[in-house]
């Protein structure tokens, strides 16, 4: 249906927060003295702010009443133990040991486990568990599915790929691998997610050869609508259910609250293993704090608990899916190309088929970033030459980005269509005019994540054509 546009937001609007476009000839000059680097923009010159899902939704009535009923008790809160029981409601796991986010229960949880020269399989690590690992003297390794390399509309595109995994795991010993992760949804291959049935092979794979398997967990109930929607057999399911299922084939597993928990700070881990949890625990009050609060204050903990209380509600993920495959249409629509299908939490457009003329070592996706501000006060992000480009730091090698991509990422329950429409006009404004847009050369970078901190010029015309 051509008109088709995703069922209306369940929810109204209780309280605002203002947001201006400045005008154009005053986003020129935020560009220079940005030198072209989105990060080193102030959040008040953004209009629309898509850098990221992660900690930016906006909380319901409920959750900001649930502030109030924090218990700020250091040992033993009343706010820990309802966190813990809709954890464990979902989960169904037995030990839930709270941390700030994400990246810190990775951390408690591989200085638990690795020893050094230990691999880590995952469908595709998130870059900060991938830090994590490597950190903790253990060697991440991707097996994303064949499909997800492919153009086509597939849908699980999220899948690891099993035999890969199996292959792996007898080439290297089962004693060199301690566990076996699995991302859901599928964070950096563009938040595609991951089948019940690929969940449940993996599982069984673990099984046979006796490796603990884990979920990152940041957005899984993105994942089990995606099952509800395609996977066949879920139907009738609710997502609840859907989402205990999951959980059911794993060990346990690292949340980043940020995502799905429908908050601005927080995490978990779940597991089932009592010494396993007892040795986290112990890390955990030296560097994050005491069991029953990690790194929480006692009214973050609750926003959590009621974040994962609403974040199952079939309206508010029917929603959320299709507000982002709504967004994914009107890009196209605007003559932009993107990854297909949609992902949960972002669109990718490609920006190298977008702008063929811009070659990967002059950044098109940047330059469709530096558009995107220019022409409409929005702030995207690079995934390509520019984040993975460079130089390796201990070996001199040439690194290349295998895609020129730009993610829009949508904050759960911030932006309304008409924002999202806002935005495909811009687009299709560039589209338009897209052959005249111009290359980005490098100033001055970092030898570590370069992206973050880089400085840029646009390149004149006559560079261009030098080039
Ligand atoms: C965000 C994220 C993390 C890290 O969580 P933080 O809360 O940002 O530390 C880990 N894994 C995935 C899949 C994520 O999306």
């Amino acid at each position: 249906m051509d008109d088709w546009r995703y069922p209306a937001e369940p929810f109204r609007i209780k309280s605002v927060e203002s947001i201006t476009l400045i005008p154009r000839a005053r986003r020129e000059e935020i560009l220079k003295e940005a030198r072209y680097n989105i990060f080193k923009i102030k959040a008040e010159h953004i209009y629309i702010d898509l850098l990221t899902d992660s900690g930016t939704g906006a909380m319901s009535s409920e959750q900001w009443a649930a502030l109030m009923r924090g218990d700020e008790s250091y040992a033993g809160a009343r706010s820990f133990y309802r966190f813990e029981k809709i954890i464990k409601e979902i989960t169904g796991k037995k030990f839930i040991i709270p941390v700030h986010q994400g990246r810190v229960a990775e951390n408690v949880f591989f200085s638990t486990v690795l020893k050094k020269g230990d691999y880590v399989p995952n469908n595709t690590h998130f870059d900060t568990t991938r830090a994590n690992a490597q950190h903790k003297g253990g060697i991440p390794v991707d097996f994303p599915c064949p499909e997800a390399s492919l153009d086509d509309e597939i849908p699980f595109k999220g899948n690891i790929d099993t035999q890969r995994l199996e292959g792996f795991i007898e080439e290297k010993g089962a004693e060199h691998i301690p566990v076996v992760f699995m991302t859901v949804t599928n964070n950096s291959s563009g938040g595609q997610p991951v089948s019940m049935a690929n969940i449940k092979e993996t599982s069984e794979i673990c099984g046979k050869h006796g490796i603990m398997f884990f979920f990152d967990c940041a957005r899984f109930a993105e994942n089990a609508y995606f099952i509800k929607k395609s996977e066949p057999g879920f139907q009738d399911k609710t997502v609840k259910e859907i989402a205990q299922e999951m959980f059911s084939y794993v060990d346990g597993a690292l949340m980043s609250a940020k995502k799905d928990g429908l908050a601005n700070m927080g995490g978990f881990i779940a597991l089932n293993d009592e010494e396993l949890a007892r040795r986290i625990t112990e890390l955990l009050i030296v560097i994050e704090g005491f069991s029953t609060y990690g790194g929480m204050s006692g009214r973050d903990i609750e926003a959590v608990a009621a974040g994962l209380n609403e974040v199952l509600n079939e309206d508010y993920l029917a929603y959320r899916v299709g507000q982002v495959e709504y967004f994914g249409k009107m890009i196209e629509k605007a003559g932009a190309p993107i990854i297909k299908p949609a992902g949960g939490h972002a669109i990718f457009i490609d920006a190298g088929k977008f702008l063929p003329h811009i070659k990967p070592d002059q950044f098109p996706g940047q330059a469709l970033t530096v558009e995107l501000y220019r022409e409409g006060g929005i702030r995207a992000v690079e995934i390509g030459s520019l984040m993975f480009g460079g130089y390796d730091p201990n070996t001199g090698e040439k690194l290349t980005a295998t895609k020129e991509l730009v993610r829009l990422a949508i904050p759960r329950r911030v932006y309304t269509a008409s924002h999202l429409d806002y935005v495909a006009d811009i687009i299709a404004g560039i589209s338009k005019r897209k052959d005249q847009l111009r290359g980005y050369k490098i100033l001055r970078q970092a030898t570590l994540l370069r992206h973050f901190t880089i400085e840029l010029d646009e390149l004149s015309p006559e560079e261009v054509k030098v080039r």
